[in-house]
């Protein structure tokens, strides 16, 4: 699928905005009305936060001063006044809604009776925690026309603060510094190294040092991954740490570069490399490294890649550099000459743990390739590498090479035809935030289980977004006549002994979703497109309080006192398979014992009726539609016209009956302001009359079908995007 020319259809948040409502969130009478922080010493008054502070986060634990609660990521505190004996008191307390219907990822900070936290695009909210009032918003001005250059939506995963400043990136990879008393502009600088390439950052931003680090997206898009250090003070870059190499002729970075290079065949730099850095950054202060999750290889195909092999380094792979400098001090790569999507990007939680006899300072990761790797923190030397879901790819690990056992059978660049693969490219592990309770010993990971099809096509790489291969939704396009490897997806959050490195139990079909554990022994688990939040006893995943989030529930979630009382705390939003193009209520919700906050009702959003004109047209012009719908449409609108997220549902719109009105959204830009820009550059009359064409055809296809939402689109079923839009 050609997606090159492709302008996206977003809905600009003023439209948007008339969706979400506009309430301010509902307070509880007895709080009281103080809103700014105390002063203290000669700080700033808000966001008074120094290295000495984030490294001791751990001291203030009614504080989330970081990302992953302090700087080990663990998202442990130890707070128990909500503990498993009173957990049925706890109640919403408050809650305030965020503008927007594009997905919600981020983890909130608490820092001195504030809340900070980023939205979609990178807008970032500042929220007073006695009053539930909105202090300040600020909002990036992201161009609309670029949110398909990333495969799974515009969100952002969160903010950083330090010395009276909050910082993010937004969407089109612009870092910014904001006052954190009045949200104004402190510095804004580019991190992306060329804009006119499909890079975007959606990761949470981490702080050390004075310096921000920041990483991208991209690798299906042909891009050369990357991290980024920014002075906290100036916004100057510091320096940047490539993940795979660049043209030797023009020189390598630095000598990481270069061993890189001798794992690397043929051009490689045409196509980008890929090795993106989207999610797993950990900053860890015992060693002053800064652990980078590397992703997948551009293109995913290592014949078209690397055209005569080499394991081509840092893909899917952890690196460390030298937090200060930028300088590589070691990596373990997890898959040589990957070609499944399973990048390394995980999160990445630094524990101490008694490991074979011996306390060891600890790296962990469950991986999207479905293998949880614990490394020793300061040498990158490989500990364990235990599957936390089935996979068919590798055997196992040889742990003296630190290699995997390759499956041939999996290799569909071994294959004539295509085969199957476990799991499938949303991967065993994706942006949800996992836990781990130095209390219970355990690491809580919210895993998925898939499969897909691969079939090896290396001449499929001339668009932007094509591979060098082509996957499928395995019960539609390939048997498996052995019948072991189960269809469709499911989710379930594994409690895991990390130092065993077995299940010890799961919580069964829960969508998947971030978490938290407490000193409470409570396992906060947020399930996704079930819309709830739930409360599990950590030690043995009793359910023990459920709450309805009304919106999918996929971000991180906080705990932290304020003013002697424990609150529980999430940002929710996001699309629901329950009805496409339906506002998502998204919001802010906070909790405390004995809250009795309630959400306003939710108003059951009731989709257009399929009514599309009589079918007319001949098969070839509907073929013809499907594959213009494919290089044109399909990235936002979604395979088949199903839309997902805030694009809408094709089928159902009424522009299926007049090829004038059609054509005056689609050529003359008639919605452009909403974000669907024209595509007279990209599409003739005709063209855009066989993609009309094909879409009555798939409205018609819908109506005669038993599901409400029409059937499974050729070959991906609705549970597969539900997971597609957990990762990037
Ligand atoms: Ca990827």
């Amino acid at each position: 699928m050609s997606i090159s020319r492709m302008t996206a259809l977003v809905l600009a948040s003023a439209l948007l905005a008339a969706c979400g409502g506009s309430e301010e969130g509902n307070t509880a009478a007895n709080t009281p009305s103080t809103s700014a922080p105390a002063e203290t010493g000669n700080g700033p008054v808000f966001a008074n936060v120094d290295q000495a502070r984030l490294n001791n986060a751990a001291s203030e634990p009614g504080q989330w001063l970081t990302f992953g609660g302090t700087y080990s990521e663990q998202r442990f505190s130890p707070l128990d006044q909500i503990n498993t004996e009173n957990v049925d008191q706890l109640g919403l307390a408050w809650w305030v809604n965020i503008d927007t219907n594009q997905s919600q990822q981020t983890t909130p900070l608490y820092v001195d009776g504030v809340l900070y936290f980023s939205e979609s695009w990178g807008q970032v909210n500042a929220i007073d925690a006695s009053t539930g009032e909105r202090l300040w918003r600020f909002d990036p001005q992201v161009a609309g026309d670029i949110a398909g250059r990333a495969c799974c939506g515009v969100q952002n995963r969160g903010v950083a603060v330090y010395e009276g400043s909050v910082f993010v990136t937004a969407y089109d990879g612009r870092m910014f510094a904001l006052d954190a008393q009045n949200g104004d502009v402190q510095w804004e600088t580019q991190t992306i190294t060329d804009p006119e390439l499909w890079y975007t950052s959606t990761g949470a931003v981490r702080v050390a040092n004075g310096k921000v680090f920041i990483g991208n997206g991209g690798a299906e898009f042909r891009t050369r991954g990357y991290v980024s250090a920014i002075d906290a003070k100036t916004g100057e870059l510091l320096w940047r740490f490539y993940t795979v190499p660049g043209n030797p002729e023009l020189g390598f970075e630095n000598d990481a570069m270069r061993m890189a290079a001798e794992t690397w065949n043929g051009n490689w730099w045409d196509l980008g490399g890929g090795g993106s850095t989207w999610d797993g950054l950990t900053y860890d202060p015992e060693t002053n490294l800064l652990l980078i999750g590397v992703g997948n290889g551009a293109p995913w195909n290592p014949l078209v890649r690397s055209p005569g092999g080499g394991d081509n380094l840092f893909l899917n792979s952890i690196v460390a550099v030298d937090a200060d400098t930028g300088e590589y001090v070691w990596h373990f790569q997890e898959i040589p000459a990957e070609e499944w999507d399973y990048d390394a990007v995980q999160q990445i939680t630094i524990a101490d743990i008694e490991v074979d006899g011996e306390m060891r300072h600890i790296a962990m990761q469950a991986a999207k390739s479905g293998y949880y790797y614990m490394l020793d923190a300061y040498t990158g030397e490989l500990l364990r590498a235990n599957n936390f879901v089935p996979v068919n790819w590798t055997s196992g690990y040889d742990m003296a090479t630190g290699k995997p056992i390759i499956n041939e059978a999996a290799q569909y660049t071994m294959q004539e035809a295509g085969t199957i693969i476990q799991p499938g490219p949303a991967g065993a592990h994706g942006q949800a935030t996992m836990s781990y309770s130095p209390e219970t010993g355990l690491l809580y990971i919210p895993a998925m289980e898939s499969s897909m099809a691969f079939a090896n096509a290396p001449e499929n790489i001339d668009g932007r977004f094509n591979l060098g291969m082509e996957y499928f939704g395995h019960d539609y396009a390939y048997d498996d006549p052995e019948n072991t490897i189960e269809q469709g997806s499911r989710s379930r959050l594994v409690a895991w002994d990390p130092v065993a490195a077995r299940e010890q139990w799961a919580i069964e079909d829960v969508a998947v979703g971030g978490t938290l554990v407490t000193g409470g022994n409570l396992l906060f688990k947020n399930n996704g497109q079930n819309q709830t939040m739930g409360v599990y006893d950590a030690t043995n995943g009793n359910e023990l309080a459920l709450f309805d989030t009304q919106s999918a529930a996929v971000a991180g979630i906080i705990t932290y006192e304020h003013e002697g009382e424990q609150y529980i705390a999430h940002v929710v939003g996001g699309p629901s398979f329950q009805g496409y193009y339906a506002p998502t209520y998204a919001r802010l919700l906070v909790y405390k014992l004995g809250g009795t906050a309630q959400l306003p009702e939710k108003v059951e959003f009731t989709q257009r009726p399929f009514a599309p004109p009589e079918e007319t047209a001949d098969a070839e012009l509907i073929a013809q539609g499907d594959a213009l719908y494919g290089e044109n449409c399909a990235m936002c609108h979604d395979v088949g016209g199903l839309a997902r997220s805030s694009f809408p549902d094709l089928r159902r719109t009424p522009l299926l009956h007049s090829a004038e009105g059609f054509n005056n959204v689609v050529l003359d830009g008639a919605l452009s302001e909403r974000g669907m820009t024209s595509f007279a550059a990209n599409l003739s009359e005709d063209d855009t009359s066989a993609i009309r064409h094909y879409l009555i055809a798939q409205a018609h296809i819908a109506m005669n079908s038993p599901s409400p939402f029409g059937p499974p689109p050729e070959d991906v079923a609705p549970e597969d995007l539900e997971e597609v839009t957990q990762d990037n």
